[in-house]
């Protein structure tokens, strides 16, 4: 069997890996005609961890992340409302990892092409479509200039090419663009003295204005931490059109920063943080609704092409990764690629979707905004204003919807594929 994979991020990387590791031949075909370590921080929890620990990534992990200790929720105005030890700290049989995003996909990318071979991920490689019959796909790519390339055979194609997949707009022609909440989000990680245990998150603010903070690698100088922020405020109106495309790497205006950071009240000099940092970027908060199917015979969708999502729960990156490894496990499983792929969709397409439409309410942190409904001027007890148990209870109840509960992740065997099968059609 062989797999075309369209994108070299963190789905299309991990895709692979895993493939490979069951003995399937695949080589990946990415737009940009040079893979770059963009972007700032995301957070693995132990869910992802396990199945990047499955291709043997643990040791690398550990050399470029953070291990997170604990994570904070506050009020806007600082009052806390919980904290909540992370990864072994809490028990997990494996770590959560804060990471630079760019050093996550460097990584993955150094792993594929020492395992797969030099050649095995093909740069300037855009997909503009593909054609497929019992036998096969083909998939057509141009060059960065509009030349077309060969086209390119293979069993099966994976579509792991983002929020603006090409492969998606082709079996959903009538979507049309993500939906914008309203919420603009400026993020960016610079040196700075470390905070908390150095090992700390800390999440302040509900859906209207949130200000997260946490280490993402070690600094360059003793004591500091290369330390992540994101400033997410509600600057329009859900189903706005959103001001611009969401880029990445759009860089922020200063101005903007300087006129929302202020907002919050912190244990650490927020303001300064954000002063210091070089470059930031600015991305509008968007999403997709949920899909009815994400597979059409040998072509399928996967990662943030199959359900992008609002960053909340720590959870973006992460479901790309249990995505791969249902994916890699049921092409192994099956003989005929096309039954393997509609497993893969019964797997994650309900529990995706869950997660997609949770994010919208604000995930687990959907808790903050509650706390802040109540009291929005603050307070000095959190029990005058809300039971230990009801936070406990959003909090659980999002962890096993998405797969990243205690219970799940320490069990043996994968965390992807535990769900019963949907009756899309495929
Ligand atoms: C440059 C960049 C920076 C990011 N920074 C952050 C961040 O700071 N924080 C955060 O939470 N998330 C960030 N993300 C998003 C995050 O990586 C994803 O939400 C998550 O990791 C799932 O990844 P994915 O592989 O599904 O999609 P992506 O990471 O978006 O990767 C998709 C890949 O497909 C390629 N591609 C797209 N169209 C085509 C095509 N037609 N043909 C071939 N290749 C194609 C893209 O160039 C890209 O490399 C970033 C994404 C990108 C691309």
């Amino acid at each position: 069997m062989r797999i075309v994979i369209v994108g070299a991020g963190i789905g299309g990387l991990i895709t692979a890996l895993r493939l490979h590791n069951e003995g399937i031949d695949c080589e990946i075909y990415e737009q940009s005609d040079q893979i770059r370590e963009l972007g700032v921080g995301i957070n693995l929890l132990p869910n992802a961890v396990k199945e990047l620990a499955v291709v043997g990534l643990l040791d690398q992990l550990n050399e470029v992340g953070i291990r997170t200790h604990e994570l904070f929720y506050t009020h806007r105005l600082g009052h806390q409302i919980l904290r909540k030890p992370c990864g072994l700290d809490a028990g997990f049989t494996l770590p959560q990892f804060s990471i630079h995003r760019g050093s996550l996909q460097g990584l993955l990318l150094r792993a594929v092409r020492e395992r797969l071979g030099a050649g095995a991920v093909h740069t300037g490689h855009r997909l503009i479509g593909f054609e497929q019959d019992a036998k096969g796909v083909r998939a057509r790519f141009v060059h960065r200039h509009g030349d077309a390339s060969q086209p390119v055979h293979g069993d099966a194609l994976v579509a792991a090419d983002g929020i603006h997949s090409t492969v998606r707009a082709i079996l959903f022609p009538a979507e049309g663009p993500p939906r914008w909440n309203g919420v603009m989000m400026w993020r960016g990680a610079t040196d700075w003295p470390a905070f908390g245990t150095g090992r700390s998150m800390i999440i302040a603010g509900g859906n209207t204005a949130k200000f997260v903070v946490y280490p993402i690698a070690e600094g360059r100088t003793h004591g500091t931490k290369l330390t992540n922020w994101a400033l997410c405020v509600l600057t329009g109106q859900p189903g706005d059109p959103p001001p611009g495309r969401q880029d990445w790497s759009r860089p922020a205006d200063p101005a903007d920063l300087e006129r929302h950071v202020g907002l919050f009240r912190m244990s650490l000099d927020h303001v300064a943080l954000v002063k210091a940092t070089g470059e930031a970027f600015e991305f509008p908060m968007c999403d997709r609704d949920p899909l009815p199917y994400w597979t059409k015979g040998r072509v399928t969708l996967l990662g943030d092409a199959a359900h992008p999502m609002y960053p909340m729960g720590s959870n973006g990156a992460g479901q790309s990764i249990l995505d791969a490894a249902s994916l890699g496990g049921h092409l192994a499983r099956h003989a005929d690629p096309a039954d393997a792929l509609r497993a893969y969709q019964d797997d994650r397409l309900p529990a995706t979707s869950e997660v997609v439409l949770r994010n919208r309410v604000g995930g687990p942190e959907s808790v903050i905004d509650e706390v802040e409904r109540r009291a929005p001027e603050g307070f000095s007890r959190i029990e005058d204003v809300i039971d230990a148990a009801e936070i406990e209870a959003a909090v659980k109840g999002y962890a096993q919807a998405s797969g990243s509960s205690q219970e799940q992740v320490n069990r043996p065997g994968s965390v992807a594929g535990s769900r019963t099968p949907s009756a899309e059609p495929g």
